[in-house]
């Protein structure tokens, strides 16, 4: 038998607490840091019910973990179980990320700057200015609208069926964060399958959905209608990477988009995790290494 030596007593702790877990990859991002490193230390995914939030996270606190992601569906409770939050998190009033020091909890938010991070790279382009529609109104879309916005977006459209929620949205970024942009009102609102929803698919820069629609197991259904043209033929980012290709992305490819689903998302966020929990610098080659065989593996 060979001995499997990677854990000891000083294995530094992290892992993932949400519910369901079953499915994340999470693991293999961080596993394969901490190898690839050479750094002692192991990613759990860790299924927690709502009534045992505070007891695990508590209990994390307690065992000496170094940190901790969070996911579906507590990023927003987690807020209320921090010592400390940094701006992202206060903008936002979401966290998926923690850091554990002398037993108190900071919080994170790495899922706007692993989307920007991933969509630069992956596209070769920005925000500056361009023209960003995005599909859905919960916590992905928020972060995302925020985000693009502070990345120089020149419009926003947030298209939702429940039109409300979009619109709180719309209201509390025109509220807070427009006054460097030169537009009054840099994001606006409006009803899927509408004339003017469809001519902002057919005209806008950048197209991302953040909705669930489209997802592993209802991959036969899409946030938009099967008939749009996509006539500007925009950049569009699904954040769903379970399937690889969502049939929004393939109808989107097939009438010429350029196309990026979200496992791009995931593995930049789950980076910027580790760096905080490690208090390091990823160096350059490793992320190149990784990004390749990560994407490569998500695709299969
Ligand atoms: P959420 O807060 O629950 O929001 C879900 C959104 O999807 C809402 O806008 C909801 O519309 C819409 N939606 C759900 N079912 C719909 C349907 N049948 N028809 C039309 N709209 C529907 O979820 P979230 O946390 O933002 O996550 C959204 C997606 O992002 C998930 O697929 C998640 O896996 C993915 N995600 C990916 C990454 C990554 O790293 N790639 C990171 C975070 C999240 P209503 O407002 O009308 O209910």
């Amino acid at each position: 038998m060979i001995l499997d030596k990677r854990v000891d007593g000083r294995t530094k702790l992290t892992g993932l607490i949400g519910n369901p877990v079953e499915h994340t990859v999470s693991p293999v991002i961080h596993n394969s840091l901490f190898s690839y490193l050479g750094i002692n230390g192991v990613y759990l995914p860790l299924k927690t019910e709502a009534t045992q939030l505070e007891a695990a996270v508590r209990g994390l606190a307690a065992l000496g973990f170094t940190g901790f992601n969070v996911t579906i569906p507590y990023k927003e409770a987690i807020c209320g179980l921090l010592d400390e939050a940094d701006e992202e998190v206060k903008l936002l009033g979401t966290a998926n990320t923690v850091r554990i020091r002398d037993g108190r909890l900071y919080g994170y938010n790495t899922d706007g700057t692993g989307f920007v991070t991933a969509f630069k790279k992956q596209t070769g382009t920005d925000f500056s200015g361009k023209k960003v529609c995005i599909l859905g109104a919960g916590g992905t879309a928020r972060t995302l609208a925020v985000k693009v916005v502070q990345e120089g977006a020149g419009r926003v459209c947030i298209i939702n069926r429940t039109v409300s929620k979009a619109e709180v949205i719309a209201g509390y970024i025109n509220n807070r964060l427009s006054a460097g942009s030169g537009l009054r009102e840099p994001v606006f609102t409006l009803m899927p399958g509408t004339e003017r929803a469809r001519e902002i698919l057919n005209s806008f820069d950048i197209i991302i959905n953040t909705t669930s629609v489209g997802m592993f197991p209802n991959t036969d259904a899409s946030p938009v209608e099967d008939d749009v043209e996509f006539l500007s033929k925009p950049i569009v980012y699904d954040v769903i990477y379970n399937p690889a290709e969502t049939r929004f992305l393939a109808a989107a490819r097939q009438k010429g988009c350029r196309v990026f689903n979200g496992a791009g998302m995931l593995l930049w966020q789950g980076i910027r995790a580790f760096e905080i929990w490690m208090e390091i610098s990823v160096p350059d080659d490793v992320l190149q290494d990784l990004s390749a065989s990560f994407l490569k593996c998500m695709e299969a």
